[in-house]
């Protein structure tokens, strides 16, 4: 769609002067990226390749100040477009020269280029901003969490809002360079490796890098005193965690989950195949939170997953969307079953692993304990819609169609199936449809009616549907399928994403 430049008369005839002929075609980008579910989420008319976001932190008082310098290529004739941000912005500049810029929306900063930008040609914005993250919010939330001794962000899908410009959605991913100046004695956390840190005048700056493609929301920033330990997994992946020194009673279990993540992202690799990522990791801040994120490369943890003892349930979780959800990123949030059906399909392979139940007894407990008019079954997990985006059912319900996908096209196909899809779509998106597609070249077998009733149907699969599957709806009244004793464990991670 083409929309006229429309300026003041007395303008128009200079502009027509200096713009081609072409300039008919130049329209302001969209203000939200196209999904349905957040339809003022990210932007239209650019992609960006890279963030460069140089700050300073002052724990004391939340103000942050900054230059966010972001490469992006044009997808349109633009005469605007839009980032998405919360803070104050006082100057931005687009290929060198000043542009406008103005509020809109809940959260859309309109930048307006002196000169309007070509299809198809790069451009370099820098803007300049500073604020107190923690005055700020959108829709009347805000997802920018204060700690005695810093901040932290991480939150699904929105957290780049309160503290970098973005076009904020999975589908524009970027590689970052994130450099945090903080007072001395204080820690900056990122996603990446930690390229160095210098000291300067009593404030310390942390700069770490992120060199392949990455979502903003799972781009993350905790501020705070941590103790950092470093360390190689067996398979060669270098390791980063970060705990804050503030976890009281919970420190030593985060640790003691925490510390296992090399072991954990290499028993991975043997279903996923490689680690995608330069390092791996997680921080455990001093959050009153209850969840866990799958921050890229660097996983955020309450310390309340920590409350009952180690938690490596939850720690496999995260580390499985590392290929489910951050390598292979979703492409609309509709899409969010493949992210958390196979992290959560992941718990049940390490429940198996660990002698307390297995995969397909755990999927018999879901279909059993789920009577036909429990609201359980209302949830499509193919696409449930943006208020049940992180219902139980996109997790268990959705892990329970992995497994009746598992035995519907046999061990061999399945597994090849989990350790192709990372590499057919890796560092990109992909949707569900794109994943049925993918597994029925890998299986020979049509899907359309499995996925049917595994994932849109609003209703319980009837007892043949599970009798093919593998399950066993003979025993399928509630009580007669004998309770994992993994069970509790893994529901207890179900906070994973509440806020
Ligand atoms: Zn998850």
């Amino acid at each position: 769609m083409h929309r006229r430049l429309i300026v003041p008369g007395a303008l128009a005839a200079s502009l027509l002067l200096a713009i081609p002929a072409s300039a008919a075609s130049y329209a302001p980008g969209a203000p939200g990226i196209g999904d349905p579910y957040y339809p003022a989420y990210g932007n239209g008319g650019y992609d960006v390749s890279h963030y460069d976001l140089r700050l300073t932190y002052q724990p004391t008082t939340d103000e942050l100040e900054g230059t966010a310098t972001l490469l992006a290529t044009t997808t349109q004739d633009l005469s605007r477009f839009d980032l998405d941000f919360l803070l104050d912005v006082s100057e931005v500049r687009v290929n060198g020269a000043k542009a406008s810029f103005a509020r809109s929306g809940e959260h859309e900063l309109e930048i307006t280029p002196a000169k309007p930008l070509a299809k198809g040609t790069s451009a370099t914005v820098v803007v300049r901003y500073s604020g107190v993250p923690s005055t700020k919010s959108a829709y009347g939330f805000s997802t920018w969490h204060r700690t005695p001794d810093g901040a932290v962000a991480a939150d699904e899908p929105e957290s780049a809002w309160w503290w970098y410009p973005s076009n904020d959605h999975p589908l524009d991913k970027a590689t970052y360079d994130v450099s945090v100046a903080v007072p001395d004695g204080t820690q900056a956390i990122s996603n990446g490796t930690l390229q160095s840190t210098s000291s300067r005048l009593g404030w310390t700056r942390w700069n770490w890098r992120s060199n392949k493609p990455q979502a903003t929301y799972l781009t993350t920033l905790a501020v705070g005193k941590f103790d950092i330990t470093t360390g190689t997994s067996d398979g060669g992946v270098p390791v980063v965690n970060a705990y804050s020194k503030d976890l009281g009673d919970n420190d030593g279990a985060a640790r003691a989950s925490v510390e296992r993540t090399g072991e954990l992202v290499d028993w991975l690799s043997g279903y996923f195949g490689p680690y995608p990522f330069s390092s791996v990791g997680g921080y455990v801040p001093n959050t009153t939170t209850g969840y866990a994120l799958e921050t890229q490369t660097r996983v955020y943890y309450s310390p309340r997953q920590f409350a009952n003892g180690s938690n490596t349930s939850v720690v496999v979780h995260e580390l499985a969307h590392q290929w489910f959800g951050d390598d292979v990123s979703l492409k609309g949030w509709k899409d969010i079953w493949i992210n958390e059906g196979f992290a959560r399909y992941a718990q049940w392979l390490w429940s198996e692993h660990e002698g307390e139940g297995t995969a397909q007894e755990l999927a018999d407990y879901v279909y059993a304990s789920h009577p036909a008019d429990d609201a359980f079954w209302t949830v499509a997990p193919g696409d449930p819609g943006p208020d049940d985006q992180f219902d139980i059912a996109v997790y268990d319900r959705g892990a329970l169609a992995v497994q009746a996908l598992r035995d519907k096209i046999g061990d061999d196909a399945f597994f090849a199936v989990l350790k192709g899809w990372p590499k057919e779509h890796a560092y990109g998106n992909a949707s569900v449809d794109d994943f049925r597609k993918y597994a029925e070249r890998v299986s020979g077998t049509s899907l359309a009616s499995f996925f049917g009733t595994w994932l849109f149907q609003p209703s319980k699969p009837a007892a043949p549907a599970a009798r093919n599957a593998g399950l066993a709806p003979a025993q399928a009244a509630k009580g007669a399928v004998a309770r994992p004793k993994s069970w509790k464990k893994i529901a207890a991670t179900d906070s994973v994403h509440s806020r």
